[in-house]
């Protein structure tokens, strides 16, 4: 049996970190597992080999690099951390191998910055494993068929692991990071968000599309694809986390699946565009929504109706196409610095009452609703950024998220 174990940044960061990701290797070996260690960049934004570091770096430099050669560089922080741990594993007697993403087998296109992987081919981790040996592999990264290096974007390390996790047909992935498990909310701005010790692989995506980073989408439809349980664990405890798998083994576990409200999620930088007109129909709404495609802008809440349109995009992306807006003629209304807040949850779809709660919950709060929309599992909600933070307390408050379910 194979377990993958990835360990990020923050894990890796210090040494009482890697002690423990040591713990957590030892104690799969022991239970007579071979262990695959996949591995982030150590540290965050600031420490010297973490990835926005070395981003700032090529910055600072007038970046003049081109993406092939940025994508070498950006590789070097996740080398460094395996090199580390291998080191550490020896030490204690534990034989172990460095892989880059490229040598452990896997094969990306050619999108420097955010490769996708094509396929991963496993058979040089198995020779190792065969060999009872830790396989550390370098996580964020790839080669292409003709050998250049790729690396996959954010939460890449999170894809790697479950793309090997699923190609080597392993019984388990597990995500190491510095909190404990699935909370209901990211703990960081809501205090009581607690950890749910079962989620869907659907209702994870939800929240990881809507914005929870404590894994990365793509990873978790590899893992579901393929059936791989994952579980989302602290590197600094020894408590279980969060074990995502399919509906039927959740609803298993816990007796039913479809909680009216899981979890909430959130993305700041949002910007808010009104065009409107007064000539009556036309096809302002085709060719508004034809330049942000043309110019790919991807653009979010969107609302037509007979007097115009109103979307968001993204804060970066506003500039772009609000210049595009006036080229085309119109005068744009412009409102930067929204957040989106998500309520997930797949057992929302035909219960009544949600999106009431929702509004009286942020009312009660003096908090403006800028615009809203649904899915059967979603529901979005765009206020200013200033409100977010008060809005995901409300939100979590008036749906209970803080009771143990
Ligand atoms: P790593 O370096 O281990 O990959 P990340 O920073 O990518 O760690 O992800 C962990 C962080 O995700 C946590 O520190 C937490 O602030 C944030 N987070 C956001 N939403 C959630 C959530 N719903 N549950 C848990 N953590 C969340
Ligand atoms: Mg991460």
């Amino acid at each position: 049996m194979i377990t993958v174990q990835k360990f990020g940044g923050t894990s890796l960061s210090d040494e009482v970190g890697r002690r423990h990701v040591l713990r957590h290797i030892s104690r799969e070996r022991e239970a007579g597992r071979s262990v695959v260690a996949v591995v982030s960049a150590m540290g965050r934004r600031g420490e010297p080999y973490a990835t926005d570091t070395l981003l700032e770096w090529i910055g600072s430099n007038g970046n003049s690099l081109p993406e092939r050669e940025k994508d070498l560089l950006l590789s070097c922080g996740e080398l460094i951390s395996a090199a580390t741990l291998c080191s550490m594993l020896n030490n204690e007697g534990i034989p172990s191998v460095v892989l880059t993403g490229g040598q452990a087998g896997i094969v990306t296109d050619g999108r420097f910055g955010f490769a996708r992987i094509l396929r991963v081919e496993p058979s040089r981790i198995e020779e190792y494993l065969a060999e009872e040996r830790v396989v550390v592999v370098a996580g964020f990264q790839g080669r292409t068929e003709d050998g250049e290096i790729t690396t996959l974007g954010r939460g890449g390390s999170d894809t790697s692991a479950t793309a090997l996790g699923a190609a080597l047909g392993a019984s388990a992935v597990e995500i190491y990071t510095d909190v404990d498990g699935i909370l209901t909310a990211d703990p960081r701005l809501v205090g009581d968000a607690r950890p749910l010790p079962f989620v869907s692989y659907e209702e994870i995506c939800n929240m990881a599309y809507n914005g929870a980073k404590v894994i990365h989408p793509r990873a978790v439809e590899i893992a579901m694809r393929a059936g791989v349980p994952v579980r989302v664990r602290s590197t600094f405890s020894d408590g279980e986390g969060t074990l995502v798998t399919n509906a039927e083994d959740v609803r298993g576990r816990i007796g039913w699946t479809d909680r009216t409200v899981t979890g909430l999620a959130h993305v700041r930088g949002v910007t808010q565009l009104a065009v409107e007109t007064s000539a009556g129909p036309s096809d302002l709404q085709l060719r508004v929504f034809r330049a942000m495609a043309k110019s790919a802008i991807s653009v979010d809440f969107i609302n037509v109706t007979p007097a115009g349109v109103l979307y968001t995009v993204g804060d970066s992306d506003a500039p772009h196409a609000v210049r595009l807006l006036h080229e085309m003629g119109f005068s744009p209304r412009v409102q930067s610095g929204c957040a989106k807040v998500s309520v997930i949850g797949g057992g929302m779809n035909g219960e009544p009452g949600v999106m009431a709660r929702i509004v009286e919950a942020l009312t009660a709060r003096n908090i403006p609703i800028l615009q809203s929309a649904d899915s059967n599992a979603t529901i979005w909600v765009l206020v200013a950024e200033n409100d977010m933070v008060p809005a995901l307390q409300a939100l979590h408050t008036a749906f209970g998220l803080h009771l143990a379910p």
